[in-house]
């Protein structure tokens, strides 16, 4: 499959299909929310961490194909995997969404379908949207400690 069959696939089927949606609000997951001014995305997300592991990522908001389904990769790529190495998947997706090739395509997945994003710069946004939401919420629980 070519970069750019991978690129509309994965965004169409986590589009209509979107993993992990819906938030529980419960006391066990650490809550984000953000905004993009410029597409009109938002985005909420919310992380339950044990033991330097994300045990659970769920996802909810509205906005545009390519932010809602990149939400969906997201809540999947990121789970099962400990804070360390979540840091540098997320990282991973930011380069390369800006252009560089120098990233650990094995451990970004799906997530690698958005690479067709950097011939867009407008779109970077929207597909890094719930990226930074889970990275502040990441970074959130691990300054306050996991609940
Ligand atoms: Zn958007």
């Amino acid at each position: 499959m070519d970069l750019n069959t991978l690129y509309r696939t994965v965004i169409m089927d986590n589009y209509k299909n979107p993993k992990n949606k819906g938030l529980t609000k419960s006391d066990d997951f650490h809550f984000v929310h953000l905004n993009n001014p410029s597409c009109g995305d938002e985005m909420n997300v919310e992380i339950k961490i044990k033991d330097g592991v994300i045990e659970k990522i769920n996802q909810d908001g509205h906005g545009c194909s390519i932010s809602m389904s990149s939400a969906s990769v997201m809540s999947d790529v990121l789970v099962g995997k400990t804070v360390e190495e979540a840091r540098k998947i997320i990282n991973d997706f930011y380069e390369m969404v800006k252009g560089n090739d120098n990233i650990d395509e094995e451990s970004l997945g799906e997530a690698l379908a958005y690479m067709g994003v950097r011939q867009f710069p407008a779109r970077i946004k929207c597909a890094t949207l719930s990226w930074k939401a889970i990275e502040q919420a990441i970074e959130e629980v691990m300054e306050n400690g996991e609940k």
